[in-house]
């Protein structure tokens, strides 16, 4: 299944309207939820797969890996300016330097926020999400409204998150394949001259990586 991209709201909205714009959800996320379950269990029933080694699996991309992977990725960028270039001429490349790679990140892409342009992130067909340097993705990228409206109406949607942009910053909304995931490094905040790597990474949420938020200001006070 391919699809073209970058999307821009309208075209996006017209290429994959159909089926995605109905209140509930009947798309083949529910029934491939339902697939899973019906063939876990028949594993588990004739020994073919231990239910431990499964939670093992889920529990390694909800816990071990999770967002901070791609937080270092961020930083890392925000630090070293080769690391960004290289992040921009092959982020699969870049971000495997850091020992982040593996299933659902075989194609990054990374997308650079700017003063002029933010950058958001959405899967219309599915969920599809870079699991080793965001974890596993939260329910509300999953749902049918997300999918739909973000590239409907993305400023709306940003409002929902608490985030307003300025009139004249442009919002350009990537749509997710099977193959290529997109990775949004978000502006660094201003007073984090001097930062060390570490302390960047606090800054960045999963949120800032998606293009649903904004990297975190340093509090006033805290100093490097
Ligand atoms: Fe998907």
């Amino acid at each position: 299944m391919s699809k073209p991209h970058p999307t821009t709201p309208g075209a996006a909205a017209q290429d994959h309207s159909a089926g995605l714009e109905d209140d509930h959800d009947h798309s083949h996320l529910d029934e491939m939820d339902l697939r899973v379950r019906a063939l876990e269990t028949l594993l588990v029933a004739k020994g073919y797969v231990d239910p431990a080694a499964v939670d093992r699996l889920i529990e390694t991309y909800e816990v071990h890996v999770g967002p901070r992977n791609g937080a270092r990725v961020v930083a890392r960028a925000w630090s070293d300016p080769a690391f960004a270039e290289a992040l921009r001429q092959d982020a699969t490349a870049a971000i495997a330097t850091l020992g982040y790679s593996g299933r659902q990140g075989e194609h990054m892409v990374a997308v650079f926020n700017t003063p002029q342009q933010h950058h958001m992130v959405v899967c219309t067909l599915c969920s599809c999400y870079p699991w080793p340097v965001l974890g596993l993705p939260p329910v509300w990228y999953k749902s049918a409204a997300y999918r739909s409206r973000a590239v409907r109406e993305p400023r709306a949607v940003l409002a929902e998150f608490g985030l307003t942009l300025p009139a004249d910053r442009q919002v350009r909304v990537w749509d997710s394949t099977a193959e290529v995931r997109y990775l949004v490094i978000p502006e660094r905040p201003a007073g984090t001259e001097g930062w060390p790597e570490e302390q960047l990474a606090e800054l960045v949420t999963r949120d800032s990586m998606i293009g649903t938020g904004l990297a975190k200001s340093p509090a006033a006070g805290v100093t490097a």
